[in-house]
């Protein structure tokens, strides 16, 4: 199968990867002049370590990356810990997987360098897909230089704003969520006592919540603020912040959440869009990825997951179904809508549950995750088993 990919984000190049494993060739066209990404850190929990596993390149992403002890909830301002669910060795016994944070240029690096390892692909930098057209014995991607390109099978790894999306489905815009996201990455050197602890922390406030973590073998510490706003009237999608903008959205809250802000050299404000779940991602020989197909708000750490998942089953239904390639895109569809759709409806969920305003909100909600921390902690761990425990590699 000759498989053309537009994007070459962590979407796109996990793609690649999985389908180069299963013997495919492809064809990457990413229009950006470099692979990259923004300088911020992600979370790789252990269902996408579980692919990069069966690729064999479990070392290779985990080289540069942080393994957090521990998913901690606390209380933004008072810093009072609501519970702890251990990751580290537990995430590797109970999920068969690490837990990593990593940088994501780190993530992106590691996917390349697997990618050199498979001489069938070719990467076209700088080279944007503008349209697709099919017949019933293939599909040509037009790029917006004039060329097309022909092959047996498209996918749409371009994002939020997908172009393949949006010729499949027609135009829409997708939702701004009402919350926005300061992103900082700051040497742990220059935190001192305040320095995030090594583990995933999520911090609690109204209207609001931070997420703090280590990267790069922890030499390095992230920040995600998220607050609540009425609209987004920049026509970007995301725009630089000042540090006493994001101190005052945070006033009051735990040393560890401010030392991080006053250190960061730069802030960037990034508005939240989401779109509800698509009624279908595939049209004929063509197949939406990632973000293209399933953008969600980022409160359970699982978008880019999501798309390393569905790079697997994509590689193995095209794999298993080689000569009609068009039931294997609905197959691989319609084995990955189910669990992406509650993804990204528990992923809007959260917003709620961080975000509490009232003081009955505050109790009602933190009050019950206090005592389960305590009482029943093995409840709250196995509450995340359907995220984690997934294995997309043990499926048929
Ligand atoms: C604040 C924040 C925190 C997050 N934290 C996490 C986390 O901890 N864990 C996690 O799993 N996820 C997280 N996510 C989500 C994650 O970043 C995304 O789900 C993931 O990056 C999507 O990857 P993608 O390859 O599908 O899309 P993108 O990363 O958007 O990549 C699309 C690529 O396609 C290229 N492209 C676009 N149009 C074209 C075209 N027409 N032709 C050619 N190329 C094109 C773009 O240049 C880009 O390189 C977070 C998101 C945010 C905003």
């Amino acid at each position: 199968m000759r498989v053309l990919i537009a994007g070459g984000g962590i979407g796109g190049l996990s793609a690649a990867l999985c389908l180069l494993h299963h013997g495919h060739d492809v064809e990457i066209f990413e229009q950006a002049p470099e692979l990259g990404e923004v300088g911020a850190g992600i979370q790789i929990p252990p269902n996408a370590m579980k692919v990069f596993a069966a690729l064999g390149i479990a070392d290779l992403i985990s080289e540069n990356a942080f393994r957090p002890e521990s998913i901690e909830a606390r209380m933004g301002e008072s810093g009072l810990t609501l519970f702890e669910i251990p990751l580290a060795e537990h995430a590797e016994k109970v999920w068969g997987a690490s837990y990593l944070h990593i940088h994501r240029a780190d993530y992106v690096a590691a996917l390349r360098a697997a990618l050199k390892q498979f001489p069938a692909h070719k990467l076209h930098l700088g080279c944007s897909v503008a349209a697709y057209e099919q017949t019933k014995d293939g599909v040509t991607a037009k790029l917006s230089d004039g060329k097309t390109i022909s092959g047996d099978v498209l996918i749409g790894a371009d994002g939020i704003h997908s172009t393949i999306r949006a010729q499949m489905l027609g135009p829409d815009q997708p939702r701004f969520t009402g919350n926005v996201a300061w992103r900082a990455v700051v040497p742990m050197d220059r935190l001192g006592t305040d320095a995030p602890n090594p583990t995933a922390c999520a911090w609690m406030g109204r209207g609001k919540h931070a997420v703090t973590y280590q990267l790069r073998r922890g030499e390095l510490a992230n920040f995600v603020g998220v607050v609540e706003r009425d609209g987004w009237t920049n026509e970007g999608w995301s725009e630089g912040g000042s540090r006493q903008e994001a101190l005052a959205n945070f006033d009051g809250w735990h040393p560890t959440v401010r030392r991080i802000i006053e250190q960061s050299d730069e802030l960037f404000k990034w508005a939240l869009f989401d779109r509800a779940p698509l009624e279908r991602w595939v049209d004929g020989r063509v197949a939406l990825l990632g973000d293209a197909a399933h953008p969600m708000l980022p409160f359970l750490a699982q978008g880019a997951a999501m798309a390393v998942e569905d790079a697997w089953v994509l590689a193995v239904a095209l794999s298993e179904a080689e000569r009609d390639p068009t039931a294997a895109l609905r197959a691989y569809q319609d084995q990955r809508k189910p669990r992406t759709s509650r993804i990204q409806d528990a992923s809007k969920a959260n917003a709620k549950t961080f975000h509490k305003r009232t003081l009955a909100g505050l109790l009602g909600t933190y009050g019950p995750m206090w005592i389960a921390g305590r009482v029943a902690p093995k409840l709250v761990h196995q509450r995340m088993n359907y995220l984690y425990g997934h294995d997309v590699t043990r499926q048929a």
